[in-house]
């Protein structure tokens, strides 16, 4: 019967590792997103179920409170989260991993004094213990709870090795030492890594705060990993070095897209981060256009490239947009979004809202695939985005977002950009984009202004 049982445990384990495996491939497209997150939902019911039911698992009663509890929490949470909110979600989700993974550590401790587990131990609170903390600073600072300029200070790189090392010379302490003893070194090495996780995120700076949270996606993949060593559950191995390994790879893709090198970001402030904002002096007036106006042009227009950011996820706006759209291209204009890979404030934040409204796939373009378009195209829009159509970018060295690649939107006839006032976006740097000859600017929240639109365009 337990050999029974064992066997049907590994066989549930290998089908739902498989489904965690499809789920990851769908969701890396938005024809098959859906079918992906159903794959993911079905791998973790098979895993809970197989977990649970193994006969070494006791108190069935408690853990189905705490689940019934959990699920509460997380289908209000889930509910009531707006889709701008997402971000901050994601990173708390992360924080929670890796509180997991410590307790975990601190849970099975005394199961067992031989080398291999203690080393599981130290090292799984460690990379939970740094997860945790790190993920907390990254939600404070996507909430604007938290100041997104970087924390610098001088020598800080010293200090995180010289952390390290003393966190080294403890695990090393912490595999000889028995019982209490050891518990020390635990919870000594457990302060340090809670201070780097908070020191290593308050050093990134706003602008490379989208690779944080892929980042930290990736680490609470380890940390579930060290969970499944300590555990010994092959399948939170499996699945945690999925999630360590799909949220590095992310990580290196979003590093790419920014023109950052990886390891400056993720140690933060390396190499040329500068800490201030830009220092350039602009030059141009800013002009403005009514909605009358914005929808004659786009009525001469016969190709139009929409630009949208975070603020369009703020306004809900994709809905009229979408419908906009619909009207452009029956009168046979060549309409196309442009999407930059870090728009927004997730991952493919903007994909998924575009979707959300039905946007047809086929018109949603990559920054790479349209800007050299942009010289042929009659307007732009750009809707609640400013930081990915900076030019600053490109041609101003003192600017926190100098190096990255951006929607090169001002080389089209006629850019309008609409937001609701001239203030700056999540990098904290003026956008030259707005003074320029070419530029108007259609002030108010980007739903109300693409209504208005839409309302001169059907009358
Ligand atoms: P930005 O944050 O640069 O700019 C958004 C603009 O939207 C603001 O300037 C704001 O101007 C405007 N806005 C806000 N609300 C509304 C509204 N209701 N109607 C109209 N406009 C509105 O966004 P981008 O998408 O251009 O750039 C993303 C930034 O976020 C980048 O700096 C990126 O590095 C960072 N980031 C991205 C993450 C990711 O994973 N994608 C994660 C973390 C950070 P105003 O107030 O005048 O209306």
């Amino acid at each position: 019967m337990l050999e029974n049982f064992a066997n049907i445990q590994t066989a549930a384990y290998l089908f739902a590792s498989i489904l965690f495996i499809l789920s990851l491939g769908g969701l890396s497209s938005q024809e098959s997103a859906k079918r992906g997150v159903l794959y993911g939902i079905v791998g973790m019911i098979i895993a809970i179920l197989a977990t649970i039911l193994d006969t070494n698992v006791q108190g069935h009663l408690y853990i189905l409170i705490a689940v019934a509890i959990a699920s509460v929490i997380g289908i209000i949470m889930a509910r009531r989260v707006e889709m701008t909110a997402m971000p901050q979600l994601v990173a708390i989700l992360h924080s929670f991993v890796g509180l997991a993974a410590v307790l975990v550590g601190y849970g099975s401790y005394h199961d067992g004094a031989d080398t291999v587990h203690l080393i599981e131990v130290f090292v799984g609170v460690f990379i939970g213990a740094i997860t945790f903390t790190g993920s907390i600073i990254a939600w404070g600072k996507l909430d604007g709870k938290i100041r997104s300029k970087p924390l610098l200070y001088p020598g800080r790189h010293a200090v995180n090795i010289m952390l390290v090392i003393i966190s080294v010379i403890l695990g090393v302490l912490f595999v000889q030492a028995p019982g209490t003893e050891g518990l020390i070194y635990l919870l000594i090495m457990t302060a340090i890594a809670f201070f780097i996780g908070v020191m290593l995120v308050m050093a990134i700076g706003g602008a490379d705060m989208p690779v944080v949270v892929s980042m930290l996606n990736s680490y609470s993949g380890w940390a579930a990993a060290a969970a499944g060593f300590m555990l010994s559950n092959d399948l939170l191995i499996v699945t945690g070095a999925l999630v360590g390994s799909s949220g590095a790879i992310l990580s290196i893709i979003m590093c790419e897209a920014m023109n950052r090198s990886f390891l400056s970001v993720i140690f933060g402030g390396f190499g040329d981060t500068p800490v201030k904002g830009s220092d350039q002096v602009i030059e141009g007036e800013v002009t403005s256009i009514t909605h009358e106006e914005t929808a004659e042009l786009l009525k001469n227009a016969n190709s139009v490239v929409i630009v949208p950011g975070y603020g369009m996820a703020v306004a809900k706006a994709q809905y009229p947009i979408r419908e906009m759209v619909d009207i452009l291209r029956k009168e046979g204009k060549e309409v196309r979004f442009a999407i930059h890979p870090v728009a927004g404030r997730l991952p493919g934040h903007m994909n998924v809202l575009l979707a959300e409204a039905s946007v047809p796939y086929d018109i949603v373009l990559e920054m790479d695939e349209i800007n050299e378009d942009l010289p042929d195209t009659d307007v732009v829009m750009v809707i609640g985005a400013n930081d990915v159509v900076n030019p600053g970018a490109q041609d101003d060295p003192s600017s926190p977002i100098y190096g990255m690649p951006v929607i090169e939107a001002w080389k089209a006839e006629k850019v309008i950009v609409m937001k609701r006032s001239m203030s700056v976006g999540y990098a904290g740097v003026e956008n030259p984009l707005f003074y320029k000859n070419n530029t108007d600017m259609l002030y108010g929240d980007a739903k109300e202004s693409v209504e208005k639109i839409l309302g001169f365009l059907r009358g």
